[in-house]
């Protein structure tokens, strides 16, 4: 536990407002030490500063008081030893994989996954002798099976996953013995799902989504135990994509309200799900607080909350994805997730319109899939809001 932690047997949203004050002073806010460098008393301290990167006054690629409050608070909340905050989510995720494989290794992920994240296991990990298989990651048995005993170094999961929020089963994926277990939890931070207690090794976040969550800021965390983050934050120097103070003093911020934040978004995100499901325009949807989420009792066991995130697919196609996210008027047209105003993103007219429509298939998306986030609007106002939008198109 990091040395500020909070006592044991408190809930998250307590440990979300108490964590990560170790460099406050009296200062009840969250403080930014934006110094790139600190003055040492003497050739002994600076002796000692240089050969612990621990220490968050030395050199800010290193450390930074900010940055590691921010990282304690992460670390309280997901129940780890340690955090490393990084640049991005991207920044934390390529750390964690370059940072721990090597030439001759094997990596396991699943084929649902954020986009760049794919992109680094297909186009990244082979220029570097890396090989990665992709498994259907709903699968518990795909995981065990692609396996290479001896060989693979590392599973990579992503719970709940882009872009129709399938689910891992934490409890079969932290059973796995030999390769070190990863998991990208962005779509379930942790006052609503703790991997590492389900034994996985690593979780990382984008918290750029919804532990800023109010987009303002660009950041990632890899959190796990001491001995795992001692090799990343070794790496992390040297790879360079370090957190901003201001960056983390927003992600500390956004911290303190997380709980309540997810709660409301939550409840929005019920009764959005209940009402598109029971639209002519919509063909399905895909929400884990839904009975008819295809992975909804596991959804009841392993998130304390189903969150924010509601994607779906409209019965007319790419033409109708084009009209939706043109006719809502307080919902917009903007890539990011977890933060205070509700987002569309169309894929398949925006990030993936390159892809063919049998490409679009293999990545899970339908040319008229939509996914929706949530934010803090009065309810009835976005159920209004989305409303007259399908109406209009049906
Ligand atoms: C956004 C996102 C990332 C990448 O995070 P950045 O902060 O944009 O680098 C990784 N994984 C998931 C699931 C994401 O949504």
């Amino acid at each position: 536990m990091t040395e500020d932690a909070t006592p044991a047997g408190l809930s998250s949203a307590t440990r979300a407002i108490r964590a990560g004050r170790v460099h406050n002073d009296t200062a009840l806010a969250p403080v930014l030490w934006a110094s790139s460098t600190f003055v040492a008393d003497g050739v002994e301290e600076a002796h000692r500063f240089a050969t612990d990167i621990t220490m968050p006054k030395f050199y800010g690629r290193h450390s930074n008081p900010t940055v590691a409050d921010f990282q304690h608070a992460v670390a309280d909340l997901e129940g780890a030893e340690a955090s490393r905050a990084f640049a991005s989510g991207m920044g934390a995720i390529s750390a964690v994989i370059l940072g721990l494989c090597s030439s001759g290794d094997h990596i396991v992920a699943q084929s649902q996954l954020y986009s760049h994240t794919q992109l680094l296991f297909q186009a990244v990990c082979p220029r570097f002798g890396i090989d990665v298989t992709f498994v259907d990651g709903t699968d518990p048995d795909a995981w065990d099976a692609a396996i290479i005993p001896g060989k693979t170094a590392l599973c990579f999961a992503e719970t709940p996953a882009n872009p129709k929020l399938a689910l891992v089963d934490l409890e079969r994926f932290g059973a796995i013995k030999g390769p070190m277990t990863v998991v990208d939890g962005t779509f379930a931070p942790p006052v609503v799902q703790r991997p590492l207690e389900y034994g996985v090794d690593l979780v990382v976040h984008s918290a750029t989504k919804s532990i800023a969550g109010h987009n303002d800021a660009i950041l990632g965390v890899v959190s796990g135990s001491e001995e795992l983050l001692a090799w990343i934050r070794g790496f992390a120097i040297l790879h360079g994509a370090v957190a901003s103070p201001f960056d983390a003093l927003n992600g500390l911020r956004g911290i303190r309200t997380l709980a309540v934040r997810l709660r409301q978004q939550t409840e929005t995100a019920i009764v959005l799900a209940e009402m598109l499901e029971a639209h002519p325009a919509i063909d399905r949807v895909f929400y884990p607080g839904l009975p008819s989420h295809p992975q909804f009792a596991l959804a009841q066991r392993q998130l304390d909350q189903p969150g924010g995130l509601i994607t779906f697919d409209l019965a007319g196609g790419r033409d109708a994805g084009r009209q939706l996210v043109n006719r809502v008027e307080l919902a917009q047209l903007a890539t990011s997730l977890g933060g205070p105003e509700t987002l569309l993103t169309h894929p398949a007219s925006t990030t993936h319109v390159g892809l063919l429509p049998e490409e679009l298939h293999a990545a899970g998306i339908g040319e008229g899939t939509v996914r929706m986030s949530c934010g803090l609007e009065g309810v009835d106002d976005l159920v209004a809001d989305l409303g007259q939008a399908l109406d209009s198109i049906c």
